[in-house]
């Protein structure tokens, strides 16, 4: 059973510092690893309509959780402020998260002001949301229309039972798949699926789930789960590793890997060998992909995460309401990047070396407080 954690909010989060001497941007940021900057993922509420077993744990998120209030929430004019911030610094491609993004009132008007962001390079940016697709059917048109580019779909399962036991809030899977379907008649394609395999929980469902997808335009994409936040009381052991599905899918249907869409690419992109499309193994415990990670993430509240198990925040809201400029929070982020040296789960991966381990997680910070 998890342990009650009542921190959600990063109380950790110093103001970023802002340098004497300012800067422009250039759009070639690199990290003390030398990893550029190209990847913005917005977490926009940190509340959810789920309570996954691996993320938001009921016992955890009850009744009594303190959500942040909602004064402390970058309002649409900031995070667009933000994502203008960044796109001049480099990044091409923003996300949308949460918690549930769907549940954020008028998310798409955020979508119409993230749209209309000019890149240096005159070249469009990729917006992209991931979510649990419960509102999806109701909202996909919408998206499309305020200018989102795809959508990525979470599901756990295809058998209804597992499904609602992964949700633990008897969402059944028939309303996921009518917004996958919607998302699809609207053009928010080529839409991903990702499936958590949480082992002994629904790793049953690998099968069914390539099966059910195999042909379609969506393409599966298998998660390893992870030892994230503080909830989840993560082990080691329930961890299936992406080589093992490769190995039970192809058994039946035979995959053969092909290669990245582009460096930094989360999955690793396999196919059918009778042409029935593609599938995708995120397998970020056992073959971590630290050394290209290009990615950084804004809480709901404006801090900003250079990491996705980083212990603390970099508070950008301080910045923003204290009437800073652009030039000078831009300076502000500049610093914070080039001193990024994160790489948590590569030197994870060497700690566990395949053993059983519960993770080190006391001080991390939660999922649907981040963002995936
Ligand atoms: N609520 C939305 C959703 O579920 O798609 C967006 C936020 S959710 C935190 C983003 C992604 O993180 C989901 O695909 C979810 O399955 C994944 N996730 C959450 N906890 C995880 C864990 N411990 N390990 C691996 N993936 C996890
Ligand atoms: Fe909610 Fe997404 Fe977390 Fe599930 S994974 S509890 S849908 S935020
Ligand atoms: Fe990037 Fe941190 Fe994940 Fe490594 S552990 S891939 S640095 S977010």
């Amino acid at each position: 059973m998890a342990e009650k954690i009542i921190m959600m909010a990063d109380a950790r989060a110093p103001a970023l510092a802002v340098p004497d001497t300012l800067e422009t941007p250039t759009g070639l940021l690199a990290d003390a690893l030398g990893r550029p900057l190209h990847d913005l993922r917005i977490s926009v509420t940190d509340r959810c309509n789920f309570r996954c077993v691996y993320c938001m744990p009921k016992e955890v998120f009850d009744k009594d959780y303190a959500y942040l209030p909602h004064a402390a929430l970058l309002n649409f004019e900031e995070i667009a402020r933000v994502a203008r911030l960044f796109v001049a610094h480099g990044v091409e491609k923003i996300r949308l998260t949460g918690g549930e993004p769907l549940l954020r009132k008028n998310l798409e008007r955020l979508v119409e002001q993230l749209r209309a962001i000019e890149t240096p390079s005159g070249r469009p940016l990729d917006l992209t949301l991931t979510t649990n697709g419960s509102l999806l059917a109701r909202k996909a048109q919408m998206l499309k229309d305020a200018g989102l580019d795809r959508v990525t779909v979470s599901l756990d399962a295809i058998d209804d039972a597992v499904f609602k036991r992964m949700n633990d809030v008897d969402f059944a899977v028939a309303d996921v798949l009518a917004g996958i379907d919607a998302a699809h008649a609207a053009g928010l394609g080529p839409i991903k699926v990702n499936m958590v395999v949480k082992g002994g929980m629904n790793d049953d469902q690998i099968l069914p789930m390539a099966r059910h997808f195999k042909g379609t335009p969506a393409i599966l994409r298998f998660i390893e789960y992870m030892d994230v936040g503080a909830s989840n009381g993560w082990n080691m052991t329930e961890v299936v590793p992406s080589g093992e599905v490769v190995r039970r899918i192809s058994a039946e249907m035979p995959l053969e890997p092909i290669g990245a869409n582009y460096a930094g690419e989360t999955a690793q992109r396999w196919r059918y060998v009778d042409g029935g499309g593609e599938v995708g193994m995120i397998s970020s415990v056992t073959q971590a992909f630290c050394h290209d990670c290009s990615r950084i993430r804004l809480s709901t509240e404006g801090k900003l995460y250079t990491c996705l198990f980083a212990t603390h925040g970099h508070d950008l809201r301080e910045l923003l309401r204290a009437g800073r400029t652009d030039e000078e929070m831009q300076t502000a982020i500049a610093r914070l990047w080039r001193a990024r040296d994160d790489r948590y789960s590569e030197t994870r991966t060497v700690n566990t070396a395949g053993l059983s381990l519960r993770a080190e997680s006391a001080q991390k910070i939660e999922m649907s407080y981040i963002g995936g």
